[in-house]
């Protein structure tokens, strides 16, 4: 799912309260993986669509290597892979969604 889905009519607030709220718990001694977890999954979500947005408003020079966006319209995806993919990344939530907070 697009990450401007999840996040609504405020695309770019939602990962960030995200990882304000893990910073927050992290700093005073508590466990902040699913935050953590979330905040990541929605960043680089939102990145891959900002690039793609950039990279079409460049035209055809945004498929140039002349041009930094070509670079990050590479790079982008490697968010969604390194350190846990996004969809390891949403299973990983989900079950830790149902065991804290499910019936
Ligand atoms: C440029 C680059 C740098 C890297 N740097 C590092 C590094 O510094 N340190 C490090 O430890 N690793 C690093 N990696 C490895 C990276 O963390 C792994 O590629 C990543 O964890 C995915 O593992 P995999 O490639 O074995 O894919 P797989 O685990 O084979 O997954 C392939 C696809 O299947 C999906 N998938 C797998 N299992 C499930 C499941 N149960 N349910 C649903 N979907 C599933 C995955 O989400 C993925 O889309 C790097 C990778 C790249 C490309």
């Amino acid at each position: 799912m697009p990450a401007s889905r999840v996040l609504g009519e405020a695309p770019g607030r939602g990962f960030y309260q995200m990882m304000v709220m893990a910073a927050r718990r992290k700093d005073a001694g508590g466990q902040s993986d699913v935050e953590a977890g979330m905040a990541k999954y929605l960043a680089a979500e939102y990145c891959k669509e900002v690039v793609e947005d950039s990279l079409r408003i460049h035209g055809g020079y945004g498929y140039s290597t002349e041009h930094e966006i070509e670079r990050l319209y590479r790079d982008a995806p490697m968010l969604l892979i390194g350190e846990g993919t996004a969809e390891i990344q949403k299973m990983i939530i989900g079950q830790r969604l149902v065991r804290d907070y499910g019936r």
